[in-house]
This record gives C-alpha cells, sequence and structure tokens, in this order.
C-alpha cells in the first residue's frame, strides 16, 4: 500500500519526552478521507497512553483522539465528505462494521476489538494507529463526523473524547428533567459531563476536592458543589442522586459515592481503569437497589447525534490552546488539575 510522511509529535518511550518524528499515513483508498488537522485536544487518556500507564502502548506512540480538520482528500466511493468540509475525528477509526455490536451502532464495543485512532492495530498498515497530533490523518468516512460550521472549531474538538465519553452515559441512563446527576471531577470530562446534564435538562452536582473550582462549576451549568473531602457536605446528599458520572482518573474509594445515590440509582465509571481499593461493599447498593457501572466512549452515530446537539445548543468545551512544542508542560499541568479544562493544541504549531 503506498504511504507518504507526514510530520508528527510522539514519544519514543514512557520516561522520554515528546517531541517531533515523522510517521507514514496511507494513501487515501476508495472509501477514505485524507483531513489536515487544526486542532487536536489533549485527553488524560494520551499522557496514561505515552507513559505506558495501562500497559500495551507500541512505541512510538502518537496520541490525540479529539481531531477537528478540514477535508483535503477523498476516495472515489466516499459520498458523505468534500474538500474543504469542516470534520471530526474521535476515538475509533475502525471496527469489524459486521458483529452485534456494530450492527447496533455500538463499534466502540466491537466483539472482536475496535481500532483506537492511536495505539491500534493498524488494518492498513500492518502497524499501529498514530493519533491526531499530526499534520494529517487518513480515516474511513465511517469514522468521520460532521462539524456544525457555527461551532469555534478549537473548542469543539474535547466533544469528540471528553464530550462523547460523559454524553452516552447520561443518554443510556436518562438524564434530563426531574433528574438529579452528580459529576465527579472537574477536569476535561467533568466540565463536559456538567454542560451536557444541564443541556438536556437535568439538575447536576460537582463533587471535587477543590474548593477553588466552585465558582467555576456553577458558571458551567451546576446547581451545587460538594467538597468531596468534607464528611458533612457528604452526609448532606445522602439519598440524592439518580446517576452520578464518576470521571477521577486514579484509584480512590467509590464506597462514600453509593451513599449518595437515591434508590435505584447508578454510578458510572469512566474514569479509572483497573481493579478497585478499598473494595466495593455490597451492602448499601443491596439496601438501594443501586447500580455500580462502567461505560467506554460512545458509537460513532451517538458522537454525531451529540455534535448536532452541541451545535443546537451552542455547546463547546473551555479551552487553554496551546502550541504542540508546549505538550511536555501541557501533560505536567495536567496531572495537577492544572487546567481549566482542556488543553486543546494549535496544530498549525507544527507545520513551524
Ligand atoms: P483530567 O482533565 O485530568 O480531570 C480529572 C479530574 O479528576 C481532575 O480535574 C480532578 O478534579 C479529579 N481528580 C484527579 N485526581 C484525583 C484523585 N486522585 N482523586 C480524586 N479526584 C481526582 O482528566 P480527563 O481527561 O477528564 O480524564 C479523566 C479520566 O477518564 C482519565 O483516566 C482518562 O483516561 C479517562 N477516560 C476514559 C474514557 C472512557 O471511555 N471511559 C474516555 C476518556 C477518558 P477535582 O480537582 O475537581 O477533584
Ligand atoms: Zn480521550
Ligand atoms: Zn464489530
Amino acid at each position: 500500500m503506498n504511504t507518504y510522511t507526514v510530520n508528527a509529535f510522539g514519544t519514543a518511550s514512557p520516561k522520554a519526552d515528546l517531541k517531533q518524528i515523522n510517521i507514514q499515513r496511507r494513501e487515501p483508498t476508495a472509501k477514505d478521507v485524507e483531513i489536515d488537522i487544526l486542532f487536536c485536544g489533549v485527553c488524560h487518556s494520551d499522557l496514561h497512553t505515552a507513559r505506558n500507564d495501562w500497559g500495551g502502548t507500541i512505541y512510538p506512540a502518537v496520541p490525540g483522539h479529539e481531531i477537528v480538520g478540514r477535508v483535503t482528500r477523498t476516495g472515489a466511493e466516499v459520498s458523505r465528505f468534500k474538500k474543504g468540509d469542516l470534520v471530526a475525528v474521535g476515538c475509533l477509526v475502525d471496527s469489524c462494521r459486521t458483529c452485534d455490536s456494530c450492527k447496533q451502532d455500538f463499534e466502540q464495543y466491537c466483539l472482536t476489538g475496535f481500532t483506537g485512532t492511536y495505539n491500534g492495530k493498524d488494518k492498513h498498515l500492518n502497524g499501529h494507529t498514530f493519533g491526531g497530533y499530526s499534520e494529517k490523518v487518513v480515516v474511513d468516512e465511517h469514522f468521520v463526523l460532521k462539524v456544525p460550521e457555527n461551532l469555534d472549531p478549537a473548542a469543539v474538538a474535547p466533544v469528540l473524547c471528553a464530550g462523547i465519553t460523559t454524553w452516552s452515559p447520561l443518554k443510556h441512563w436518562n438524564a434530563g428533567p426531574g433528574k438529579k446527576v452528580g459529576v465527579i471531577g472537574l477536569g476535561g470530562l467533568g466540565h463536559m459531563a456538567i454542560k451536557l446534564a444541564k443541556g438536556l435538562g437535568a439538575e447536576v452536582t460537582l463533587f471535587s476536592r477543590t474548593p477553588g473550582k466552585t465558582s467555576d462549576a456553577k458558571e458551567l451549568g451546576a446547581h451545587d458543589v460538594i467538597i468531596s473531602t468534607d464528611d458533612q457536605q457528604m452526609k448532606s446528599v445522602r439519598g440524592k442522586f439518580d446517576l452520578i458520572i464518576d470521571t477521577v482518573p486514579n484509584i480512590h474509594d467509590v464506597n462514600p459515592y453509593i451513599g449518595t445515590l437515591n434508590i435505584s440509582g447508578t454510578i458510572v465509571l469512566v474514569g479509572y481503569l483497573g481493579p478497585l481499593d478499598p473494595m466495593l461493599n455490597t451492602v448499601p447498593m443491596i439496601m438501594g437497589r443501586k447500580s455500580v457501572a462502567g461505560s467506554l466512549i460512545g458509537g460513532i452515530a451517538e458522537t454525531q447525534e451529540l455534535l448536532d446537539f452541541c451545535g443546537e445548543k451552542n455547546i463547546v468545551s473551555d479551552i487553554e490552546m496551546i502550541n504542540i512544542q508546549d505538550i511536555n508542560t501541557a501533560y505536567e499541568r495536567m496531572i495537577k488539575s492544572d487546567v481549566r479544562y482542556r488543553f486543546v493544541i494549535d496544530m498549525s504549531s507544527l507545520k513551524n
């Protein structure tokens, strides 16, 4: 298969800084769209992958799965896109398209395994996939999304991961008018969860460790803020929530939040991957028919539905724009929760 070289930013090992490298992209096939990347959001998963926090990172690693750009070329069979269109690519670039999950538009739960935008098995070039910290990307049109032209193209980028990861459980567990939703952690995912739950008509409460974020949370649409380290405040919301979205990226005690769920309430873990410590106590779950669940990003149709919803409601992320050369500092700041509330890379900085 023919390929061409593009500039990218990636890392050669878990401990190395990201720096400029060259990668190969395939020449677009009949079904492919080639995209000139304008902006790429910086997700905490980028950092987990670059540093091999989850194991399984293949190097060199080029992160980035909140991609917004313009179409530069289309293959002969591409019907939904043309040169110049404002488009996006999120966390998925391929799946089998034939299994039960794919047929139900749950490509993220593909029974044969989806292809991630980075660190996935590249079915075309046989290596691994490289993400959006790069000049261009070539993607099957099924996995390309239309971006409403009324939205700021930089600020819409985080919708592609932070947005869809919180939208999918909000929709699945019926967040809407009359429902009380809690969000744990005010970072990239958390701030989108607040905006989207509020946009769906739910009453939203933020759980945060950080008192300094209270006024921001209220501006983002939270009705209330509970400081999770304050036992009195935690007691004040016992039995309150129909749904809680937990975005905390590190190991933490989930048990105190179970007590804040209403009967039949559900807490959905989207942030931390791995065994919990301390373990879950089933008693408060059994005594209130409560559920602990997990959720992974969202399917392509659902992501388009979200982008359209954001277009109608004028919802985008609150971002701090950076140049690609600042990515290593941005990662350090993200670990300290020192970002309000998503870094987005201006990819024109890569070409200079
Ligand atoms: P982020 O911007 O760093 O935000 C995480 C927030 O969690 C922080 O702002 C902080 O909020 C809180 N927090 C951080 N460390 C904590 C700790 N030790 N204990 C309690 N709270 C803590 O990260 P993000 O980009 O939103 O991503 C969050 C997690 O979701 C990451 O692990 C990422 O890999 C994962 N993720 C999962 C999916 C999925 O499909 N399930 C998709 C995307 C990302 P406060 O200061 O308010 O407490
Ligand atoms: Zn992500
Ligand atoms: Zn499948």
